[in-house]
């Protein structure tokens, strides 16, 4: 007879599970030896499992030496799979794809396989405001987070940013947090429960991890709202037909507070006489729009989705308008980088589908030389093309293979030019670039063809402007 263990039943909050099971721990596997898999390996060594976590590259030092301070056995540069098959609970880290050998190995045995968000959920009360969507999850957790530290909350900041949920569980455990979660988090998500759920919307992105079927991706995303309650609340935007249309489909009871820039139906935070307002039963917010810190409409949803989930955590109106007001954004997005001749350089690297590029065309107030390009996800430029034909003077295509950029933009702005490194592309814009432009870098694509990833992009854009 195998083990016949009801992780429900048994890992209730804060019990160690050696309490209950003093003969045979229970053995959790971790993969993936990064920031989520090395706190979830810690948190379960911590509650007494028998751990053992495994990466199929290298582990680095600062992990290592979490793993080994917390006695968790592990190995790196491939997976042993007589140590693997035999766990009773997996804990996948969101990088690894579902056709990894060794997940499909462990699905064909009927393994449980979890997040690493899902495993730390079971050992906290802490209230989680989670925050997801196709953009803006970054920037929207961030300011979440803003608002309710400088209100003094006693808050942690998690999951796709700042530390491992599971590890602050471990070591630190807070009253609250603001977490960011992809769709790969929330793929691993089963019982976990959001007190505040916030969905910002949902278009085509990362389809390579979903059968290229749309829906797959769109049902990922729904998970945010799985197990919530009427005491719970959902956040989303309204304007985005797909949320409303699969809210719908699932005869959720969880109080809803809808979001848009202008009043509508069930709205409660929108922009009127140029103020944002905020209704809630636990009070009404209002502020004027102009000292929102983040320019866009994108970031008008951002701050409205942030404000009312920090009015739902019951922070103060004066409060929740100084961190909308001073948030000092974050980096890659939309960050100004420097005027150098007169023209504005921007940052927004983060821009890795077109969607993003979209929103950061849209906020341009300039005529514009925009950088894009890079590793294409699939991507339909159709959505851009009406912007980039209205603002862009210039456009310069950043990447080893510009054909698809060419084939599509070719004939539609006045200069077209292509750099095979950031050094070259920052060099064009330079030369083209008038008193009064922006020169934006904001590329539609992932980075992987040229640079390490996008922060390496951005960061050598920065470089160069600055050497300018
Ligand atoms: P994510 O974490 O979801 O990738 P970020 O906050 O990092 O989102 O922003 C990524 C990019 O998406 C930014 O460069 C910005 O141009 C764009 N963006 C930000 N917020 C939104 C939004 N609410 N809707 C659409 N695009 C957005």
């Amino acid at each position: 007879m195998g083990l016949v263990f009801n992780f429900k039943e048994q890992t209730k909050k804060d019990v160690s599970l050696a309490e209950f099971m003093p003969l045979v721990m229970p053995r959790i596997v971790v993969l993936g030896g990064g920031e989520s898999g090395t706190g979830a390996a810690a948190l379960a060594q911590k509650k007494g499992f028998e751990v053992f976590l495994s990466d199929s590259g290298a582990i680095q030092p600062k992990y290592k030496e979490i793993l080994e301070r917390y006695g968790v056995e592990y190995e790196e540069n491939g997976h042993s799979e007589d140590k693997i098959l035999n766990a009773n609970e997996v804990i996948k880290s969101p990088g690894i794809p579902d056709k990894a050998p060794i997940i499909k190995k462990l699905r064909e045995l009927g393994k449980p396989i979890i997040s690493e968000i899902e495993f730390a959920g079971r050992y906290t009360d802490a209230k989680t405001i989670c925050i997801t969507g196709s953009n803006g999850k970054t920037t929207t957790t961030m300011l979440t987070y803003h608002i309710l530290k400088n209100a003094g909350l006693n808050v942690g900041l998690a999951g796709n940013v700042g530390d491992s949920f599971a590890l602050q569980v471990a070591e630190c455990d807070y009253e609250w947090y603001v977490i960011e979660l992809s769709s790969f988090q929330l793929d691993g998500m089963f019982d976990f429960r959001a007190d505040i759920a916030v969905l910002l919307n949902i278009t085509p992105d990362h389809l390579d991890r979903y059968d290229y079927k749309f829906q797959n991706y769109v049902d990922a995303k729904m998970r945010i709202i799985q197990n919530q309650t009427a005491a719970d609340a959902f956040i989303f935007w309204n304007d985005d037909p797909q949320i409303r249309r699969e809210f719908e489909k699932r005869h959720s009871h969880v109080a809803v507070y809808p979001f848009a820039e202008s009043r509508g139906k069930g709205v409660i935070a929108c922009v009127e006489n140029n103020k944002i307002i905020i209704e809630t039963p636990k009070g009404n917010f209002d502020m004027e729009e102009e000292l929102l810190a983040l320019p866009g409409k994108h970031n008008l949803y951002n701050s409205l989705a942030a404000g009312i989930a920090a009015k739902l955590a019951g922070i103060k109106n004066e409060d929740i308008r100084r961190s909308l007001s001073d948030f000092k954004g974050v980096e890659h997005r939309l960050e100004k980088v420097a005027k150098v001749r007169g023209a504005e350089y921007i940052n927004d690297s983060k821009a890795t589908n077109v969607n993003s590029t979209w929103y950061a065309l849209q906020s341009m107030k300039t005529p514009v030389i925009l950088i894009l390009g890079g590793t294409d996800k699939g991507n339909d430029y159709t959505e851009i093309e009406a912007l980039v034909r209205e603002k862009c003077r210039a456009l310069i295509f950043l990447g080893v293979d510009n054909s698809k950029l060419h084939a599509f933009f070719d004939g539609k702005t006045p200069l077209i030019s292509d750099a095979r490194s950031m050094q070259e592309a920052v060099a064009q814009a330079y030369e083209t670039a008038e008193i009064g432009d922006t020169v934006l870098l904001s590329p539609c694509c992932a980075s992987f063809d040229l640079f390490k990833n996008y922060e390496d992009r951005g960061d050598q854009f920065k470089y160069y402007v600055r050497r300018l």
